[in-house]
């Protein structure tokens, strides 16, 4: 298979073709945002990501995907959630609204990207991130031990779950479509109910199938792309350390570490955000 090119049972029509972009996208396969490497149909606007065109293992629809947190599950991966009821990505805590691995014998799921997260994160400056199904530790931003997978630094004084992580992201993107005056009125709920399906619960959605899924022509993550608008991070980690002395180089490494983390999560951990949603780390 040559990678540069490829054909994928959602897009049949039309090759897929490997790019790079530093914008965010929208994936029309897992519905969530992406970032960095993708496969695109630049005819019709479809996007995947890699981890969605290139889903682990390929090789023949009974194989299964096993990840080591969940030694024991046999994952498959699916083009739909299974059923009607609302599922959730077991990593993340987000909504599935697309392709998705699932384990019929537990009901896990997990996107395609965060079935996909590295293990290690190699943060720059000799700081390495490990990823972690719970960790023993509050969260930098939420303060909280439980809920999703955190990744934690090598010196450990650092957690960040990867649900936090969505929500800071989903947080500037509502800003960016809901507040500051862009778009408030007229025609934005239709835009909202079209284009939300990345981060906003739109359960019809997922149940189309692929016929039925509506282009993303209005508004939506493809919007940003075209329009170059660049989302920043708000609840950034400077809130939580205000003991002074070790707050600068706590926060300067923390931020670093969620840029690399926000593009793991987006789906390519290589892809360079600095200047696409680093802007917070200068405040
Ligand atoms: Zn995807
Ligand atoms: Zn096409
Ligand atoms: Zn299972
Ligand atoms: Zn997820
Ligand atoms: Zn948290």
């Amino acid at each position: 298979m040559k990678y540069g090119e490829i054909t994928h049972f959602s897009h049949p029509q039309h090759k897929l073709r490997f790019e790079y972009v530093e914008v965010p996208f929208k994936c029309d396969g897992c519905k969530e945002v992406g970032i960095g490497s993708r496969f695109k149909c630049a005819l019709c606007d479809y996007d995947l990501h890699k981890h969605c065109a290139l889903p682990a293992p390929s090789s023949s629809p009974a194989a299964v995907f096993y990840h080591p947190f969940y030694s024991k599950c046999a994952f498959q991966f699916l083009a739909r959630p299974p059923g009607d009821a609302p599922r959730f990505c077991n990593a993340c805590e987000k909504d599935v609204n697309g392709f998705v691995y699932h384990c019929r014998a537990c009901g896990f799921d997990l996107h395609p990207c965060c079935a996909n997260l590295p293990h290690t994160l190699e943060a720059g400056d000799g700081l390495r991130l490990y990823l972690y199904r719970k960790v023993g530790a509050p969260c930098h931003r939420c303060g909280r031990k439980g809920r999703s997978w955190s990744y934690r630094s090598s010196c450990k004084k650092y957690n960040l779950h990867v649900s936090c992580v969505m929500e800071m992201l989903v947080e500037s993107w509502q800003e960016i479509y809901f507040g500051g005056g862009v778009g408030a009125g007229g025609g934005g709920a239709a835009g909202y109910a079209t284009s939300g399906g990345g981060y906003v619960t739109t359960r019809g959605y997922g149940a189309g199938g692929f016929g039925n899924v509506p282009r993303k022509v209005d508004g939506g993550y493809g919007g940003i792309g075209k329009a170059n608008r660049i989302p920043s991070i708000k609840g950034t980690a400077q809130n939580r350390h205000r003991r002074k002395g070790k707050v600068k180089k706590c926060c300067e490494m923390a931020g670093m570490a969620v840029q690399f983390i926000i593009s793991a999560v987006l789906g390519d951990p290589t892809a360079i955000i600095a200047g696409v949603i680093g802007s917070f780390i200068s405040r």
